[in-house]
């Protein structure tokens, strides 16, 4: 059902559901690869695109198109394009943009694996990129050069969700005939639209807050106009990273509950992030909804709510780390973000080694930096699970220093 009047969380609700067979109420699993013909002249009219309709599963299905177009609203933008994971999206996107001798803007900020692609498979293929500190405008205007085609921008960024102003470097993009394209993980539709602050596309990782339930791997893009569709059809279909219908079914499940899930994210979030500035034990607290954040104003111009996920560094560094994330018990010790249970991770050693320390430091991850996404439990146990972490620490560092006297 589309009715743009509807609001964002009625439309998570009903987004991308059609009329079915049965009066079902939900989009049926159409698990199938492929689609019989009537004829062979239909065939050859759906081949020839004078006739819409399905024809490979690769190409397009009714259930993955439903996730499509839920998303899409969610987004504000044209049509979706749904992959079988975040990287596949990213890889998607930026081959449906760049050729052999193009130059990219990207930020510092990114998730560590989209460095590599870049650097690693682009750069095997003639793609020059530079990546600088996007939350710097100044910064972002002075390295777009003219066989620039692309500036891609997370934000907020992996893992110290420095944020980067889509409005502003929209502008500068545009105005050097640069498309600006968002991965929106972090914060979902449910806070952030970056469609509708100027970026041309706008990127996911289903597995993490749009699934939310840590069952799924899966990514979506979002385009503006039917010329983009085209052409990132196109390459997908090339590609071939398609997601798979049972998993966009789960999705698109997933998203029903989005805005609450995201409400109480931030809810629980702010209240961690608070606890943490506060803590003895704690140096430094990297969270958007923190008064002394000095984006914070950038924050509430740019997305509804701080989202759910935390960076803090911890005092004694890489070994006071690894203590905390053997010592917490509700939190779980594993990468990936987003779902409704809390999970703890290292960036240094886990997520984001194979960009190597000097890229690491230079988008501000430490080996003491710990990353926390806050989950659906009670907000009081999450606490207690991290003071109990916390006095592990400290017994661990006044041993440490016995050791040493
Ligand atoms: C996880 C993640 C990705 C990659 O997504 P996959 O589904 O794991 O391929 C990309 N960007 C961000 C911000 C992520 O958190």
């Amino acid at each position: 059902m589309k009715d743009n009047n509807l609001n964002f969380d009625s439309k998570c609700v009903h987004s991308g559901i059609d009329e079915y067979e049965f009066g079902s109420v939900i989009p049926p699993i159409y698990q199938t690869s492929t689609f019989k013909f009537q004829s062979a002249q239909q065939g050859a009219s759906l081949f020839a695109g004078e006739e819409k309709g399905y024809i490979y599963t690769r190409m397009l299905n009714p259930t993955v198109e439903a996730l499509e177009n839920c998303i899409a609203e969610l987004e504000g933008g044209y049509k979706g394009l749904g992959c079988g994971s975040g990287m596949a999206a990213i890889h998607t996107t930026i081959a449906s943009i760049v050729s052999a001798g193009d130059h990219v803007v990207c930020s510092n900020y990114v998730y560590g694996p989209t460095t590599t692609l870049m650097k690693s498979i682009f750069g095997k293929f003639g793609v020059q990129a530079d990546f600088v500190d996007t939350s710097d405008i100044n910064i972002v205007r002075a390295s777009i050069r003219p066989d620039t085609k692309l500036v891609y921008l997370e934000t907020p960024g992996n893992p110290t969700l420095v944020l980067s102003d889509i409005s502003e470097i929209s502008k500068i993009a545009h105005q050097h005939n640069c498309l600006v394209v968002v991965d929106n993980t972090f914060m979902s539709p449910a806070l952030q639209q970056p469609l509708l602050m100027g970026a041309d596309v706008v990127l996911h990782s289903l597995t993490k807050f749009l699934n939310g339930h840590a069952d799924v791997v899966g990514g979506i893009i979002v385009v503006k106009d039917e010329t983009a569709y085209t052409a990132f059809r196109k390459t997908l279909n090339q590609l071939g990273g398609v997601i798979d219908p049972f998993n966009s079914f789960l999705v698109h499940r997933g998203i029903k509950t989005l805005a609450l899930r995201m409400e109480r994210h931030c809810q629980s979030a702010q209240i961690i992030a608070e606890y943490l500035e506060n803590h003895s034990m704690v140096e430094k607290v990297y969270f958007p909804g923190l008064k002394s954040n000095p984006q914070y104003q950038l924050g509430l111009k740019q997305h509804k709510g701080p989202g759910g996920m935390i960076a803090f560094e911890l005092k004694g560094g890489l070994e006071s780390g690894r203590v905390m994330m053997n010592s917490v018990k509700l939190c779980q010790l594993a990468v990936s973000l987003g779902g409704v249970e809390s999970l703890i991770q290292h960036p240094a050693s886990m997520t984001h080694y194979s960009m190597g320390k000097e890229a690491r430091l230079a988008g501000g991850i430490t080996d003491g930096l710990v990353r926390l996404s806050v989950g659906i439990e009670n907000v009081n146990d999450i606490i207690s699970d991290l003071e109990t972490a916390f006095k592990a620490v400290k017994e661990n560092r006044t041993k440490e220093k016995e050791f040493s006297v």
